[in-house]
């Protein structure tokens, strides 16, 4: 499986693409990026809703005909910005919840951990999980944010510490962790919710 990765945007936000078929998270700029290394690509699908995550996702939608999938509890972000940052407005295409999806050939399982917004998801495609801003390497997403929600990030680290095997995660902001690695730091941020 061959993964791309480019920061893009003030925030260095991680624009993914999964063997030239699948696009996560595309923000500002990602467009010419995804331009260049995609191959009849198959879909965008948004960890969540913030705006430095789904601004490129208009351009790119309009360019390839692709549908946009995003959790149900975070799709309002793409059709009303509430930060007033204004990325194009968008209306998602699959309103997706927990469960298995098939897009293409392959098999992308998605979990809901609401915390950092309320449709926050992880993204799992063979031995990669794509965790947005729910986990980073080190730490986790904000929960001071509006829609945010401290009580239930803490019970969404308490469902991710239950994951049973271990696999690469790749977060929407700097480097690549993996969930064993997280299950080790994550307890102390229990601490300080
Ligand atoms: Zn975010
Ligand atoms: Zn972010």
């Amino acid at each position: 499986m061959e993964i791309l990765v480019k920061p893009c945007g003030e925030f260095q936000t991680n624009c993914y693409i999964i063997d030239k078929k699948i696009i996560i998270d595309p923000g500002m700029g990602a467009f010419e990026f995804v331009k260049e290394n995609v191959e009849k690509p198959l879909a965008i699908i948004n960890t969540h809703g913030h705006f430095d995550h789904i601004w490129d996702d208009k351009k790119i939608k309009e360019y390839f005909n692709i549908p946009i999938f995003i959790h149900k509890k975070d799709a309002f972000f793409l059709e009303n910005d509430p930060f007033g940052f204004n990325p194009p407005k968008i209306k998602p295409d699959v309103l997706i919840e927990e469960g298995e999806y098939k897009i293409g050939d392959f098999d992308v399982k998605i979990r809901h951990f609401p915390g950092h917004t309320p449709g926050s998801i992880t993204v799992e495609i063979g031995e990669n999980m794509f965790s947005g801003d729910f986990v980073f390497e080190g730490s986790i997403g904000r929960v001071d944010l509006p829609y945010s929600n401290a009580l239930q990030m803490k019970k969404s680290i308490e469902k991710f510490l239950k994951i049973p095997y271990d696999k690469r995660v790749l977060p929407g902001h700097g480097p690549a962790t993996t969930i064993k690695k997280a299950q080790k730091f994550l307890p102390m941020w229990l601490d300080c919710l």
